[in-house]
């Protein structure tokens, strides 16, 4: 996709706010989407963007009468995200809301043979740790901007969880400190934009180049290295999940 084209691409989605672009696996990119049509019609053509459903638990308060839809559409896209709990103060008033939403959702995956799932734990960790473990089958899941314990980490690790970081959790010294536990056969990459800012403004999925940079360092790495490792996760991932 030519970077003109993306950045078009995401400016609508920035606008709509009907989706959260982008994680960037590697070289591909997935979008969460609340609106089918236009999810579709971003993606259509494009062989290395993968279209995501999600329910963002900062909005399901909001959204929650949107799982029937999600419901419908699960047989359509391999992968769900973002999804999970928010245990931060603005949206702890919503957490029944969420847990209920959240569990319904990983019913549904679980029942549609699991799913790559894209996940949302912050200040929630232990939460979504514990509701992996009791919906096991629901698929693989991928801890994004994980920000847990050194405990909780060790316990994603041991569930099977994969993760992926990018520019803005790298920034933070904690970031990086967990960062560097995480196996590095299991990390890949991501811009959280819109949510996660760089340079004051809305992240861009190529400025997950910056988190290579920063992984490269963390892991000892030359750049060419680091890109290699992160292709590999890629794939294994796929295989993993069965969307090779
Ligand atoms: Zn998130």
């Amino acid at each position: 996709m030519e970077k003109s084209e993306l950045r078009r691409s995401a400016s609508r989605m920035c606008q709509t706010r009907l989706t959260k672009a982008v994680l960037l696996f590697g070289s591909r990119l997935i979008a969460e989407a609340a609106c089918e049509a236009r999810a579709q019609h971003l993606a259509a053509g494009k062989t290395r963007i993968r279209t995501a459903l999600g329910l963002h638990p900062q909005l399901v308060h909001d959204r929650k009468g949107e799982l029937p839809q999600f419901e419908r559409l699960i047989s359509e896209t391999r992968y769900v995200g973002e999804v999970g709990l928010d245990g931060g103060p603005e949206f702890k008033h919503y957490w029944e809301d969420q847990v209920a939403v959240f569990t319904r959702i990983l019913n549904i995956c679980r029942a549609a043979g699991g799913r790559v799932m894209s996940l949302h734990s912050r200040r929630a960790a232990k939460a979504v740790l514990d509701a992996l473990e009791n919906h096991s089958g629901a698929g693989t899941p991928i801890l994004h901007w994980f920000s847990g314990s050194n405990r909780e980490l060790a316990r994603a690790i041991d569930l099977g969880c994969w993760f992926s970081v990018g520019p803005a959790m790298l920034r933070g010294e904690k970031g990086r400190e967990l960062t560097a536990k995480m196996p590095r056969d299991r990390l890949l990459t991501e811009s959280d934009g819109p949510f996660a800012q760089v340079a004051g403004r809305s992240a861009w999925p190529w400025e997950v180049g910056e988190a290579i940079a920063d992984l490269g360092t963390i892991w000892g790495l030359s750049r060419a290295d680091t890109e290699r490792q992160l292709l590999a996760n890629l794939s294994s991932l796929g295989r993993a999940a069965g969307v090779a």
